[in-house]
């Protein structure tokens, strides 16, 4: 029986897990399908406060979960695929494994989109990725695209254009969502393409490796055909909240409901990071909100007592 367990180990997970372990809570953190969550996808991070020069994110997310395990917090692998909520102790199974809790924890973050074509999930490590930092390296020497029009697909764009010979940037619109400085630098960018506005009609792999894209113009329905090895899907993440369907409260898009920091409509469950938050996403956000979810269990834990 723990006091709590969090669901989750990216930067809200992590947080949280610092915080209840710093409470004497002995937590247990189940890893999650993406252990370390978006940080650990990512690349050069520049905004996380005390850090003039920036870090890493995979340095980053190490350095919090040497963090929570030097306070006494449990580490297991696995995702999660039962919770039941409906009374206390809550019980949690990941795989073959179910634990009880006192309180739970979600900080199961949200997952990369994709763009919903045909072939294309079977060609995830066969050109198309959701991750720049871990396979732009296959790229080499290659033309790739990169599609979003977010800070998301800035980054990824300008990390790939270290090793792919050419980077396309797609996006279905003329106006970009991402940040002015990230435009900018992409822009700046000698290698860097902007292909807009266009959407990626089909993926061409004949052989069962990406060889190239066919585009049409979201404007003029003009056809157009790229010569690629690698197509990155930066358009953005959808929540992972799918096994608390009818049991958590949550918006139209899966986004569970925060009420008064990170309190949800069970008593004992809390919430935090990117699984209850589309507006901000920020690692600093979802530290903060992990925060708050444990101080809010530690309090809950200590009402109910006994
Ligand atoms: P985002 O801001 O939601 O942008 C998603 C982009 O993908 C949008 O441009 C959207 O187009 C496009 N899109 C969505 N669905 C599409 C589809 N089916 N087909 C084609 N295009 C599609 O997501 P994000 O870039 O992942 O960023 C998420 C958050 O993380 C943001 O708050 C961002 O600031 C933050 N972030 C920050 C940094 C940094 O500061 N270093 C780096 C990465 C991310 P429309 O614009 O037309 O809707």
């Amino acid at each position: 029986m723990y006091n709590v367990v969090i669901i989750g180990s990216g930067c809200a997970g992590l947080t949280a897990a610092i915080y209840a372990a710093r409470a004497n809570l002995k937590p247990l953190v189940l890893d999650g399908h993406e252990p370390g969550g978006q940080l650990s996808l990512t690349t050069h991070v520049e905004n996380f406060p005390g850090f003039p020069d920036g870090i890493m994110g995979p340095e980053l997310i190490e350095n919090m979960r040497k963090q929570a395990q030097k306070f006494g917090t449990e580490f297991k692998s696995g995702a999660v695929t039962e919770v039941d909520v409906s009374r206390r102790p809550f019980r949690v199974t990941a795989g073959k494994d179910t634990y009880e809790t006192q309180s739970l924890i979600v900080a199961a973050g949200a997952s990369a989109r994709l763009l919903g074509l045909k072939g294309e999930r079977e060609l995830i490590g066969h050109g198309v990725s959701t991750c720049a930092t871990c396979d732009g390296y296959f790229f080499r020497g290659k033309p790739i695209a990169v599609v979003g029009g977010g800070d998301s697909a800035m980054e990824e764009a300008n990390f790939l254009s270290r090793y792919a010979s050419r980077v396309f940037l797609i996006h279905r619109r003329k106006e970009f969502r991402a940040s002015k400085i990230m435009i900018d630098r992409a822009k700046a960018n000698e290698k860097i393409e902007f292909v807009t506005p266009f959407v990626v009609q089909e993926i061409l792999a004949p052989n069962g490796l990406v060889e190239g894209a066919r585009l049409r113009n979201t404007e003029t329905n003009e056809s157009r055909s790229l010569e690629v090895h690698g197509i990155f899907v930066a358009i953005g993440h959808d929540p992972n909240s799918t096994v608390f369907k009818g049991k958590l409260e949550m918006d139209a898009n899966g986004y569970l409901l925060a009420k008064h920091g990170s309190l949800t409509n069970i008593p004992g469950v809390f919430v935090a990071g990117d699984v209850q938050d589309h507006r901000y996403r920020q690692a600093v956000t979802a530290a903060g909100s992990g925060c708050m979810a444990a101080i809010d269990a530690e309090k809950f834990l200590e009402e109910h007592k006994g």
